[in-house]
């Protein structure tokens, strides 16, 4: 286990913590969803309750080591100054001369905001000489920025060299907690969901699920690639053609394993629709396959209720169950009820007993369609982070800490 806040001497000391504020601003540079912010709270709090003095750095949006005004952190610095009641400095800029003497004159229980990290290039080039001004700022480093933690960045390795005491914040903890031990130590049956766009993008994830799992249910467009790996038609869906050979040798390696793939038997499908908008025209004709063939001239766009039949007692036998990736194209309210209906599930084997961990943006939103975001076990805050975990890499912003 990592090194945490509660393992180090933290009173009276410049606390330098990653955090994640990348936000969404709508034009007016109005914070449209806080989350992320209201994330990072407890160890914050945690810090001033400690007596710290907190220097918070993060990026937003991608300015490419220039200047972008439009993505300057101020928002952030004056929504958590509401979320604490109390004023959050902001910096000019996140290393010069007037940070540092910021940073120097800043007193216990004190919070100063550093300006957007991704205005220097050296930033995402993991520069020396970059991480190491960032760290003059501060005698401990805290990881709290899971979403970022993929990345050997300056802020979020780089940094790490420079200061000996480090340790996770507690948003990085659970994280660690509920992603890498359940992925070192499942409970079985151990079942794993994968939907979304693209076999491409988790391919590894599936390959690293190879050794664990006792079932894994593929949906969302790359179920269409297995398909027709199988030989089944799939009309004008979303496919990978080059992805065939890959999805065939991923279901005999399973086959070998003895892992079950359960891939869908029967859609709901349309003959047109404009997945750029999310949206399909009333004109449009929606039905539902009887069998896993999709007739010519159709478009998969959501598992049938065959397939959830079958999958439903799979997911309430499961103790452990990781789910990344929508079965459907949720966003149109006609093809969310295969995601929705699973996040039932889940929900409910969760209740069960079960311990459910949901990734990645797009899943965490149907949980929320569903109505059962409280009822997970552990919703991670980080999209490519939680999958590059889930692949068994090794995340350098983790890596960086010490273990206890
Ligand atoms: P990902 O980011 O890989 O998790 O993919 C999420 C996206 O996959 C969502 O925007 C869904 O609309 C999309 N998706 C899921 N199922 C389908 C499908 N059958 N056809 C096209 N797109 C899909």
């Amino acid at each position: 286990m990592k090194k945490t806040i509660k393992d180090i001497d933290l009173s009276n000391k410049k606390v330098l913590v990653r955090v994640d504020y990348n936000v969404p601003l709508d034009d007016k540079q109005n914070i449209t969803n806080d989350k992320r912010i209201v994330a990072t709270l407890p160890t914050i709090k945690y810090l001033l309750e400690k007596k710290a003095a907190i220097i918070l750095m993060s990026h937003l949006g991608r300015p490419k080591g220039k200047v972008v005004p439009e993505m300057s952190l101020k928002p952030a610095s004056k929504k958590l100054g509401e979320h604490l009641n109390m004023n959050v400095k902001m910096a000019p800029d996140c290393i010069g001369d007037e940070v540092n003497k910021m940073a120097k004159d800043l007193k216990s229980g004190e919070i100063l905001l550093l300006e957007n990290l991704r205005f220097h290039p050296e930033e995402e080039k993991n520069d020396d000489n970059f991480a190491k001004k960032l760290a003059s700022l501060g005698e401990v480093f805290v990881q709290d920025a899971f979403g970022s933690v993929h990345r050997a960045h300056a802020s979020t390795q780089g940094v790490g060299k420079y200061i000996k005491e480090k340790a996770a914040g507690f948003l990085l903890e659970k994280e660690i907690q509920f992603i890498g031990d359940t992925l070192k130590k499942p409970n079985h049956p151990f079942l794993a969901i994968l939907g979304g766009a693209k076999v491409s993008d988790k391919i590894d994830v599936i390959e690293n699920l190879m050794d664990k799992a006792d079932s894994l249910i593929i949906g969302g467009a790359m179920a269409y690639t297995f398909l027709k790996a199988k030989g089944f038609g799939v009309g004008n869906s979303l496919l990978e053609e080059d992805k065939i050979d890959t999805a065939k040798n991923l279901m005999q390696k399973a086959l070998e394993k003895k892992i079950r793939i359960l891939i869908p038997m029967d859609h709901i499908v349309v003959d047109k629709v404009d997945f750029k908008n999310k949206k399909v025209e009333a004109s449009a004709k929606i039905q539902k396959t009887e069998e896993a063939d999709i007739p010519s001239g159709f478009i998969g766009v959501d598992i049938g209720p065959m397939t959830i039949q079958r999958i439903a007692p799979v997911i309430m036998e499961s103790k452990t169950i990781i789910w990344n990736g929508p079965m459907g194209v949720f966003e149109i309210d006609e093809f969310a009820k295969g995601t929705i209906e699973i996040a039932k599930l889940v929900a409910q084997a969760t209740e069960k007993g079960a311990t459910s961990v949901i990734g990645g943006g797009d899943s965490i939103s149907a949980v929320k369609k569903a109505g059962v975001s409280n009822k997970i076990t552990h919703i991670s805050t980080g999209g490519g982070a939680s999958l590059e975990y889930l692949e068994g890499k090794k995340l350098p912003g983790i890596e960086i800490l010490p273990e206890k």
